[in-house]
């Protein structure tokens, strides 16, 4: 029999992403005493390895580099981008609030925000990055929760199974998984951010069986698995929009993933073109996002493509992935970097176009007539591609051999879909009344109340939505375990 651990705390917060951080630090300032649970050795989940950008509106950075932004305007773009799918009310709630619930209330707490940056459907730039990305504001805010006095975070700990007692939600019960022992935390709520599912492929193709003829990669935190999604559901809880998925193509698999389904998502070769499976372009590769560049690649038969370069690109690849980094860092070993363009299987290259095409068993001739036709259009000085329209000037030709071809293969990175909550984080039932004592936010909650995005996102409205929930939740949870006022 194993041996059986208990605690008791007032909130207790499972995931130590950015659900985790922002939860505990709203809960703490309201004076309830915290646990964090975390599954992994870790600390951190997607938000601590993710890229940072946060959908932030009318902010002073903006306001400084002259760009008008205003809620009406992001909420337009939030709503077209959703495509009819986006939970308006939570769209308005996080869009009204981000520059004083986020922006300010992150500055407030160490994080640098030093730039706004454009992204795919948005009217004027609001993808706000903070120094360090995602590693930079993640620390701030786990050093100030630390400060703020959480109790404990307990890493190797993955919670199985919430207890209820008179139809109320009273803790969690867990696996140590490093000795195997059980852990029963007691808490007065417990807050889930237990993240999405896109590390967890059966799952991705459980909701998206469409998908299932097609390789698809695994490309979320290594912990988000989907666990608290099975947990609120055992528990009487909701689930909605789960197949809306997001997917990003510039990933190849992960060569070094025992099982196979890993990716490893690549950027910094805006010169690169795609070819199908036929030799044949299919698509403007500025348009690289989950609402095009991913449409279109899915779209073709089979779905992948290759990211076709010259040896003048690849000191440009960047693979967003910590085995890629140098210790410590969130930045690229240019050395590791090196060694998987000439290890990984997913990589080829051919001193010729004629030799690259025969390694990536695409026609030769239709491949060297896309690459020459491609390349004529800017030697010519075209202003765009006559095929896609994508803009030529100060583009670079595909022509110092050796030449590389990426597989690109789509990658799911982040769900839009979820556990639906009201306005306070409060998991519902399928009546939509509230379960008592449990809160949901984060990407387990698609984000934020089960669908904040719709179909597709802007682009920063996944990591700015998780941290504002986690807030929200945190208040709430910790209101109802007799501390604070709730979010204000
Ligand atoms: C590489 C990458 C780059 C990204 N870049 C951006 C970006 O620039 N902008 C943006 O908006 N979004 C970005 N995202 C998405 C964003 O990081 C996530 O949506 C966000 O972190 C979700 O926060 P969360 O707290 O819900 O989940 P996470 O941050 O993933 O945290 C969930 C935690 O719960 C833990 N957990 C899971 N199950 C259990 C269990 N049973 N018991 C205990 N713990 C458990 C997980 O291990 C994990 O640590 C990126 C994602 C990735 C993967």
């Amino acid at each position: 029999m194993c041996a059986q651990r208990k605690l008791e705390t007032d909130v207790l917060v499972v995931g130590s992403g950015a659900v985790g951080v922002a939860a505990s630090i709203e809960a703490r300032e309201a004076g309830a005493s915290v646990i964090v649970m975390e599954k992994e050795e870790t600390l951190g989940g997607a938000a601590v390895i993710s890229g940072g950008g946060c959908a932030l509106v009318d902010t002073v950075l903006q306001r400084e580099a002259g760009i008008e932004d205003s809620h009406d305007l992001a909420f337009e773009d939030w709503i077209r981008q959703g495509q009819g799918k986006a939970d308006e009310v939570w769209a308005r709630f996080y869009i009204e609030r981000s520059n004083d619930a986020l922006f300010e209330w992150g500055k407030d707490r160490g994080v640098e925000w030093v730039a706004a940056r454009q992204n795919e459907g948005n009217s004027v730039p609001r993808w706000h990055q903070p120094k360090g990305g995602g590693s930079g504001i993640w620390n701030a805010l786990y050093n100030t929760a630390q400060g703020r006095g959480v109790e404990a975070w307990l890493t190797n700990t993955a919670a199985k199974e919430l207890i209820v007692e008179d139809g109320r939600v009273v803790g969690v019960v867990a696996e140590d998984t490093s000795s195997g022992d059980t852990v029963e935390v007691r808490a007065k709520a417990v807050v889930m951010g237990s993240g999405g599912f896109n590390s967890n492929l059966d799952k991705v193709l459980e909701v998206r069986p469409d998908l299932r003829e097609h390789r698809i990669l695994e490309g979320s935190g290594r912990g988000d698995t989907g666990d608290g999604h099975g947990m609120i559901e055992a528990v009487g809880g909701t689930t909605t929009h789960m197949d809306d998925i997001w997917f990003y193509v510039y990933a190849i698999p992960d060569h070094l993933d025992e099982n196979g389904r890993r990716g490893l998502v690549i950027r910094g070769v805006p010169d690169n073109i795609w070819v199908n499976a036929q030799g044949a372009r299919f698509h403007n590769e500025d348009l690289s996002g989950g609402g095009t560049g991913a449409v279109a690649v899915m779209e073709q038969e089979p779905a992948y493509c290759w990211s076709v370069m010259d040896s003048t690109m690849t000191d440009g690849v960047s693979v967003s992935d910590p085995q890629y980094y140098a210790p410590g860092t969130s930045t690229n070993d240019p050395e590791k970097i090196k060694a998987l363009l000439h290890e990984s299987p997913h990589i080829k290259s051919g001193a010729t176009l004629e030799e690259l095409a025969s390694e990536i068993g695409v026609p030769a001739d239709t491949f060297n007539e896309t690459v020459n036709r491609y390349n004529s259009g800017i030697d010519q000085g075209l202003e765009e591609d006559p095929d896609f329209g994508r803009p030529l000037s100060s583009r670079k030709m595909i022509q110092s051999p050796p030449y590389y071809a990426l597989n690109f293969t789509p990658l799911a990175r982040k769900n839009f879909g979820g556990v639906k909550t009201d306005l306070h984080c409060q998991a519902v039932d399928k009546h939509y009344v509230p379960i008592p004592g449990l809160f949901a936010a984060g990407e387990l909650a698609g984000m934020a109340g089960g669908h904040i995005n719709g179909k597709h996102g802007l682009e920063g409205t996944m990591l700015g939505p998780s941290l504002f929930s986690g807030r929200v939740a945190g208040a709430w949870a910790a209101h109802d375990a007799g501390y604070g006022d709730g979010f204000e």
